[in-house]
């Protein structure tokens, strides 16, 4: 048993939007380079089996990220890729036929343009995902629960998921269930809006548990690896 669940980290802090929700940062933007994922890699091989590429940025931007992939594979380490989504068509080759890739979390709560249009772009992305590899886990992610009545997208996406997955109920179970299953590996998970950790707060988070980033994170040159783990 690997002392961690699972590790973050940040192969690119770009983005291809711009959410309000979405904290800004004065690092520069930038791609991880290969040779750097690599040393992170052999550094927490020893201590995870799961990295979720993801804390800021959009990984599927990612210029490497075939061989961001690979070198998971390699390591024996499986993936959790979050992503927004606009890229998943784009991508689903490269995803689909990864041998890394466990997981995908979608971030419907990022779409707030085109709700109708993007949400059925991703749906049809995913059942070609699932056609190639039927494996691969789909997690639709709404983290805004807590405006959920008022939030007339989070209502939009919640019935688009609601029609394309034929769960008529949809909006009223979404009130008492954060999980629900749409589909053989496809979930819908919400949650409330995620604040993020930023090292001048006292206070990061009541909820998972802080393994004392403000002192022992693992500093690999300017990137870094989260050991704040959210459950
Ligand atoms: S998709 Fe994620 S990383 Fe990109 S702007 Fe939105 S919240 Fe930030």
């Amino acid at each position: 048993m690997k002392k961690f669940d699972k590790i973050y980290v940040e192969i690119t802090n770009i983005c291809n939007l711009n959410c309000p929700f979405c904290i800004d940062t004065n690092r520069k933007k930038e791609f991880m380079s290969l040779d750097n994922f690599e040393v992170v890699i052999s550094k927490i091989k020893n201590y995870t089996n799961l990295i979720a590429l993801h804390i800021k940025g959009e990984p599927l931007i990612h210029p490497k990220l075939k061989h961001i992939l690979d070198v998971c594979f390699d390591n024996n380490i499986l993936v959790n890729i979050t992503t927004n989504g606009i890229l998943l068509n784009e991508n689903i080759q490269l995803l689909s036929n990864s041998k890394s890739v466990r997981q995908i979390n979608l971030s419907m709560h990022s779409i707030n343009k085109s709700i109708q249009e993007d949400s059925n772009k991703i749906f049809k992305a995913v059942k070609k995902i699932h056609f190639i590899n039927s494996n691969i886990i789909v997690s639709y992610r709404l983290w805004n629960l807590e405006n959920i009545k008022e939030n007339n997208n989070n209502i939009e996406i919640l019935k688009l998921i609601g029609k394309e997955y034929n769960i008529k109920d949809i909006i009223n179970r979404s009130q008492n269930e954060k999980f629900i299953k749409l589909d053989e590996k496809v979930f819908l998970n919400q949650d409330v809006k995620f604040d993020w950790p930023d090292l001048i707060l006292d206070k990061i988070s009541d909820k998972g548990k802080c393994y004392r980033i403000k002192k022992s994170y693992w500093n690999f040159g300017k990137w870094r690896c989260c050991t704040l783990l959210f459950r």
